[in-house]
């Protein structure tokens, strides 16, 4: 059984070819979005259909194999790091995303500095600004 299989029993989902075959991608192309998923997806699977992905990647990413996030304008992206709250680098000037970490080890983002009573489960943080390569070639 694959990875991805035992993934997919670990949260009581049925594996079937397309689950496994998005998971496969979403590990390989991190922060993809779902047109680079669906194309990374067909060259193993060439029938799938566009909503066949699309609900692949809500049921993965409701069972919480998968993290969406969805930067200010941009389509949403995918990934398989999940559970330790990392967050974002986005480049404003191609786009390219990268993970920055939380701390070693910890979440300390998740406890805020006044939380008004509520239960805190996720902080999501973006940093924008521009990558190495567009820092170099501003004009591009
Ligand atoms: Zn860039
Ligand atoms: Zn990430």
């Amino acid at each position: 059984m694959s990875e991805y299989a035992q993934l997919l029993r670990g949260a009581e989902l049925r594996v079937t070819r397309p689950r496994v075959a998005v998971l496969e991608a979403v590990h390989t192309r991190p922060h993809a979005d779902t047109e680079t998923i669906f194309g990374e997806v067909r060259t193993v699977l060439e029938g799938v259909s566009r909503q066949t992905v699309y609900d692949v990647l809500h049921a993965v990413t409701a069972a919480g194999l998968v993290r969406r996030i969805q930067p200010s304008g941009s389509v949403a992206r995918y990934e398989s790091r999940v559970g330790d709250n990392h967050h974002h680098v986005i480049c404003r000037s191609c786009g390219v995303i990268a993970d920055v970490d939380c701390a070693v080890g910890e979440a300390p983002c998740l406890t805020a500095s006044y939380d008004s009573g509520f239960l805190i489960e996720e902080a999501e943080v973006i940093y924008w600004g521009m990558c190495p390569d567009c820092a170099r070639s501003p004009t591009r």
